[in-house]
């Protein structure tokens, strides 16, 4: 296996397990490694590290997957690494209501660069860079033999680049016992946001009894979860037909009242503009990411500031502001402080009753902390 050095005074991360070796912090890279390539990292004076993938000469060098000396980079390093990771959404999600979530989550599940979702009997999975895509049929086959999936549909960007086997147009599939259905071929993200699964159940103990505002609903995910808890309604607001479409059938399959629920086809910023002072005593906030790269940090910011300040406004004495943010960009620290300022300008008291971060089957390696995306706040506003 290639070796490549690690510089002493470079050495903390790697120690930690961070999962990513920058160029600088190695002593020479050879010339003519190929993407993917095995690596062994050792220290100065050659004590084994880690083990790792080349990916590139420049910024990120190797990606670290492994810390057992003598492992082999072979089949079964690939199905031991699925297994693994399997074993964890097994043991601890339940898995008689539940047959859809994240199994391999890239860099946290020591396969850096692999997403696989699973999605009841099909697979959708995405490579983010060539040095993993390397190990595709390697990890193809350890996905085979662990899922005996009836599909996989192999993601690039945002479009379907190879399917094997079948996809249907609408998977069904289980989140803690409500049924969804989920279009692999052209759904945003991988068709679902599996993430929000720990964060649509903390809701129902909110809103028994109550009007809820669901922005930026997506598929209706927060919604389902919302009228079977017996909310007396819920305002679906996307702009996204085609999702809102589906958001009304995920009602129907789930014999929830349909007629409980109102579907509005419009920008959340729009909606907003017209008078909703306590229309609502829940009010859910999960846009996309307002913040795509560091230079949209500032913008972001403003923007999550203002759509909070907006729901902290309406929200009678004792609602409940549900708010998201999934930019990476905006740690928890930062979230919470516009919130606060939000709060200060709404001229209201906001209180965090609950803080979440990922769902189970998104596992985060504690040195790791770049990939923490997604926060959310149950907030009792007074
Ligand atoms: N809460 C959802 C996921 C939300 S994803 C769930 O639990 O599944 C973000 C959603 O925001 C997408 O459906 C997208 O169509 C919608 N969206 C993006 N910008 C918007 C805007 N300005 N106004 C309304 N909806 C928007």
């Amino acid at each position: 296996m290639v070796e490549l050095v690690v510089l002493k005074k470079r050495l903390g991360p790697v120690l930690g397990r961070h999962p990513w070796v920058f160029s600088g912090a190695l002593q020479k890279i050879p010339e003519g490694l190929q993407n993917g390539e095995p690596i062994r990292l050792v220290s100065e004076n050659g004590r084994f590290l880690a083990l790792g993938y080349f990916n590139s000469y420049s910024q990120m060098a190797v990606r670290l997957w492994g810390f057992e000396e003598n492992e082999e980079v072979d089949q079964n390093f690939f199905t031991k690494r699925v297994k693994k990771a399997w074993a964890i959404r097994e043991k601890y999600l339940d898995q008689k209501k539940n047959n859809a979530f994240r199994v391999i989550n890239s860099e946290n599940d020591f396969l850096p660069g692999l997403v696989a979702d699973k999605y009841a009997n099909y697979l959708s999975i995405q490579f983010h860079n060539p040095g993993i895509r390397r190990w595709q049929p390697e990890i193809i086959k350890a996905l085979q033999e662990t899922f005996q999936p009836k599909g996989i549909l192999i993601r690039e960007e945002n479009k379907v680049s190879a399917i094997i086997g079948e996809i249907p147009e609408k998977v069904e599939i289980s989140e803690n016992g409500y049924k969804f259905l989920v279009n692999l071929k052209e759904g945003q993200k991988t068709g679902f946001f599996l993430d929000q699964r720990d964060k649509r159940e903390a809701i129902k103990k909110y809103v028994f009894g109550k009007k809820v505002l669901n922005c930026f609903s997506y598929t209706g995910g927060f919604s389902v979860y919302a009228l079977a808890a017996g909310a007396s309604q819920v305002i679906n607001v996307d702009s996204s037909k085609e999702a809102m479409a589906l958001a009304e059938e995920n009602i129907k399959i789930n014999n929830l009242p349909l007629e409980k629920s109102e579907f509005i086809c419009e920008d959340v910023k729009k909606y907003f503009s017209q008078d909703i002072k306590n229309k609502f005593d829940v009010i859910i906030l999960d846009p996309p990411a307002f913040i795509k790269d560091r230079r949209k940090i500032r913008e972001g910011i403003v923007g999550y500031k203002k759509i909070n300040e907006l729901a902290m406004a309406a929200l009678p004495e004792n609602g409940i502001l549900i708010t998201c943010s999934c930019s990476q960009h905006l740690p928890m620290r930062d979230f919470r402080f516009l919130l606060s300022e939000a709060a200060g300008k709404a001229g209201r008291n906001a209180q965090i009753l609950e803080s979440y971060t990922h769902g189970i089957d998104h596992p985060q390696i504690t040195s790791f902390s770049e990939a923490e995306y997604l926060k959310c706040l149950i907030i009792l506003i007074s």
